[in-house]
């Protein structure tokens, strides 16, 4: 047997028994007559000890081993003179009496602790290495634990985990596809799904009423911290649901993975319409781990002859409570932080009501105290808030709004990590108009149905309509989305055409799905979830790379079995493919 326990379970209850342990040497010292040996494996360590008096020839073996040598011993478990509370096996040690060496291990190129020296391209190269820490254990535990809960809690409620193709064709969801070319049809090329959305609503209507899967997805986009190209949703969908059924049930999941996984009871998610969302904190996934909601002051403060607010379309403002006293230099931070391209507001015009009662303004020269003291009125300040206001086109004003909002929760220290605050944002515009194409985007996917009452508005102001769609945000990340689709083949049609689809393009790439829809498709909806990210919000972490055990780099490349790679000429060929160079 190589072992009898693991380097994690050994306490006082064991001590005087004969055991076997196998691991990675973590580190050895030498004291005099003694080695010391930490013996690592996922369980976590126990500590070895190797007497020079008692046996000579092994502590000298032991002295020759290296760090992450795979070893087994065996001996007795004793209590420890100097014992370790912060370990779960620190009351322990083990008086070694035998010694194999498995395998022997280079030296890492980086040090396998919780405070490692290693960079991330060189930890990406060992992800192998890299996985042995910690931090990174702890992750995938707690990804796992999700994983299992969620399909504890789906089973429950009688959804069926299906499994639905990776070769399929094209699916709309906003990004680029990855392709497979085929070589039993040369010419012809598989995509890689976006998500499964139309197969399940095609288990809809085969009668599978409630579906889900834990799988993986696929988009071609630029890379973020948040982003990888492939990467894992918790995907479902339900027939003879409405709205409020579907966000009922998977709250219901959500609390559930917060109890079962944090062990936090949360109250019943608020529900805020998109257009709420946007007029109060300027962004379609707010943080609500703080208030400090938009105030909007167009009424109040234009028409005195301030150019800058009389020609804004919207003048907007936040209180940061307690902030009066921020410096010149301060004030010109923020001044800074909302000029960045990446924000884009042209100024910050401030109001501050002093501790000592006194308000003053960046723009007193067009307000008297009479007219600032209305602003104060409006937001209920008090004498040390300070007032902070943006103005220009509405859309780009509130959205760089909600950029400061959040910047002043980060500076006020009111993002407090281990504090949820999850949300429902409903009532999502369908479409969404392009500027540079002109022409309309479905918001969601354009298998999202409008608001019943909205459909008429399809012909005459389709930006207009709104539709059953939903997202799950928790603390200003959006966790999952999903909507009421259309299942009427005519209403489907319809959608393509005002998304400029000609009916032989659609008929072309959703032929399938409008013919399904003629044989009896139910009525239906659901939701899907980034399992990555809602992993790393549940552990804290700031990158879903973290949580994922082998993740892409910011360039798409796994530096570690180095891919995408060029391939051989004959497989090209077999393929019909010529590269263009
Ligand atoms: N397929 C959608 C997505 O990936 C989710 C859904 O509508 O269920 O965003």
């Amino acid at each position: 047997m190589l072992r009898t326990h693991t380097c994690g379970e050994l306490n006082m209850a064991h001590v005087g028994l004969e055991v076997t342990l196998s691991g990675w040497l973590q580190r050895a010292r030498d004291m005099g007559g003694l080695t010391f040996i930490d013996l690592r494996d996922r369980y976590g360590i126990t500590q070895l000890v190797f007497n020079l008096e008692v046996n000579s020839a092994l502590c000298m073996e032991a002295r020759k081993l290296g760090r992450e040598f795979v070893i087994s011993v065996k001996g007795k478990v004793a209590e420890r003179s100097n014992k370790n509370p912060k370990m779960n096996t620190g009351d322990v040690e083990i008086l070694v009496e035998g010694l194999s060496v498995l395998n022997v291990s280079k030296t890492p190129p980086f040090t396998i602790e919780d405070h490692t020296d290693g960079g991330e391209e060189l930890r990406m190269k060992y992800r192998y290495l890299d996985l042995r820490r910690n931090v990174n254990r702890k992750n995938l535990e707690l990804r796992h634990k999700m994983g299992i809960e969620t399909r504890n809690y789906l089973n429950s409620k009688q959804f069926l985990e299906i499994e639905t193709p990776y070769l399929i064709k094209s699916t709309p969801e906003g990004a680029r596809d990855f392709v497979v070319p085929s070589r039993m049809n040369a010419g012809q090329f598989y995509a890689l799904p976006q998500s499964p959305q139309t197969f399940k609503q095609l288990l809809m209507v085969a009668g599978y009423d409630r579906y889900f899967q834990i799988v993986r997805c696929f988009r071609d986009e630029d890379l973020r911290a948040d982003r990888q190209p492939e990467f894992t949703q918790i995907d479902c969908e339900m027939a003879f649901v409405t709205q409020e059924d579907i966000l009922n049930t998977f709250e219901g999941l959500a609390k559930h993975l917060f109890k079962s996984v944090l062990n936090i009871d949360v109250a019943d998610f608020p529900r805020i319409s998109y257009d709420q969302a946007m007029k109060l904190y300027g962004s379609d996934k707010p943080d609500l781990r703080f208030g400090m909601t938009f105030k909007e002051l167009n009424d109040l403060v234009k028409g005195k002859n301030f150019k800058v607010f009389d020609d804004a379309e919207l003048i907007v403002g936040i209180n940061a409570t307690g902030c009066s006293e921020y410096s010149r230099k301060q004030v010109d931070e923020l001044t800074e932080f909302v000029k960045r391209p990446q924000v884009g507001a042209s100024g910050l015009v401030y109001i501050r009501y002093g501790l000592d009662g006194v308000i003053k303004s960046s723009v007193d020269k067009f307000y008297t105290p009479e007219d600032l003291a209305a602003v104060v009125t409006e937001f209920t300040a008090r004498p040390g808030d300070l007032i902070l206001i943006l103005a220009g086109k509405e859309e780009k004003t509130r959205s760089a709004m909600g950029t400061l909002r959040l910047e002043m929760g980060k500076r006020m220290n009111l993002l407090q990590p281990g504090d949820f605050k999850p949300l429902w944002v409903v009532d999502f515009p369908l479409l969404e108009w392009d500027e540079e194409t002109r022409r309309f985007y479905a918001k969601h996917h354009p298998f999202t149905s409008p608001k019943p009452e909205d459909i008429q508005l399809l012909d005459t102001d389709a930006g207009a309509v709104h539709a059953n769609a939903y997202d799950l945000v928790i603390n200003g990340t959006e966790i999952g989305g999903g909507s009421i689709r259309i299942h009427n083949k005519e209403l489907q049609k319809k959608m393509f055409t005002v998304l400029g689809f000609s009916d032989e393009e659609a008929n072309e790439q959703f032929g399938f799905l409008m013919n399904a829809f003629e044989y009896g498709a139910p009525p239906h909806g659901g939701i899907a979830f980034g399992f990555d990210r809602w992993s790393t919000i549940f552990g804290g972490g700031d990158s879903i790379r973290d949580y994922i055990a082998f993740p892409k780099n910011n360039s798409g490349r796994d530096v570690m079995i180095d891919s995408p790679s060029i391939i051989k000429e004959e497989q090209l060929k077999e393929l019909q493919i010529r590269l263009v160079k």
